[in-house]
């Protein structure tokens, strides 16, 4: 049997893996993925961010991809390399947190994920107006862009032309040999992200001789936090968006990404936003199901995150 490909999709917080992901599973490619998310924070958003579509979405909440699930990823491969029906690749959505290196070599560690699959490509989001901020404080931001194949430098809709020549300056100085792409929401061919073959194990020892060794790549991500709230009382949508919008003014530099899904009364649809930094956007997702309890769930992530004022200013923007 054919191994099957595993494409990484890595990228920093809010650089925008759920986009791409959402066109992988929504547009014509006549191929079947299944999809793995790793999320941080305790309470699973993207699932109801990405689109509904015939591909299967499993997702792991309960730790950082990296660190605390290794095993559960090689359980949810090895699940998918069993079963029956042609599947045509594994995407691996790490958090923005994760580091890339430990995800890798579960690809060649583990004996049965290293015969019964073949690490395709590392793919790279960036986030053409934050990278260099992200680099003066994250090594994994600095990781994911240095083990990447291709890296994707993504919202160049938000940065003037000095700032997109100081991140694409940024990436190609960190990895000159990745293939290097731009675009504003994703709009990347996808043959460029999916079956592209070109993870290359050897180009990567020479870079990082010790690449193989297990907890040469230990770390913790004890400085980054994330505060979660949810509440199946609808959300007063005037009130959330004078404060998010306050909020994110105030305190949006330690605010890495925050992100949700709102139950407004009367609507048939789910109001989904997004943030980076001070940068918020909002808009109308999935319409709610007939049968389904609406449930409002927010996360933050960040650093110096004051979870107490979090919980009462949300629990204000509740309908009473
Ligand atoms: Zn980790
Ligand atoms: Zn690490």
């Amino acid at each position: 049997m054919l191994p099957i490909p595993v494409t990484v999709l890595t990228g920093y917080l809010g650089a925008g893996k759920t986009t791409l992901l959402n066109r992988i599973l929504t547009e014509n490619h006549g191929k079947r993925y299944a999809v793995i998310v790793n999320e941080f924070g305790e309470v699973g958003i993207d699932n109801e961010l990405v689109a509904h579509s015939d591909e299967e979405i499993f997702e792991m909440n309960n730790g950082c991809i990296c660190c605390t699930v290794r095993g559960d990823l090689i359980r949810m491969v090895g699940g998918l390399i069993r079963r029956k029906g042609s599947l045509d690749g594994v995407l691996i959505e790490t958090t923005g947190l994760a580091d890339p290196a430990p995800v890798i070599q579960t690809f060649f560690l583990d004996q049965e994920t290293k015969e019964r699959t073949a690490l395709d490509a590392v793919v790279t989001l960036v986030d053409a107006r934050h990278f260099e901020g992200q680099l003066g404080r994250s090594q994994e931001a600095r990781e994911q862009v240095v083990f990447a194949d291709a890296v994707i430098i993504n919202k160049t809709d938000l940065v003037d032309e000095a700032g997109l020549a100081r991140a694409l300056e940024a990436v190609k100085s960190l990895n000159p040999r990745a293939e290097v792409m731009t675009s504003s929401r994703c709009d990347v061919p996808l043959d460029k992200v999916l079956a592209r073959r070109s993870f290359d194990l050897m180009k990567l020892l020479d870079i990082e001789p010790d690449f193989l060794d297990e907890g040469a790549h230990e770390h913790s991500h004890d400085t980054v936090q994330s505060v979660s709230m949810t509440s199946d009382k609808p959300v007063d949508f005037e009130k959330f968006k004078t404060w998010i919008g306050e909020y994110l003014n105030d305190h949006g530099q330690h605010v890495y990404r925050c992100k949700g899904i709102l139950s407004i009364p009367d609507e048939r649809q789910r109001l989904v936003f997004q943030g980076v930094h001070m940068l918020v956007e909002m808009g109308f997702g999935q319409p709610w199901k007939e049968d389904e309890s609406r449930v409002s769930k927010v996360v933050f992530i960040g650093r110096n995150l004051d979870r107490l004022a979090l919980q009462i200013a949300f629990r204000d923007c509740l309908v009473k």
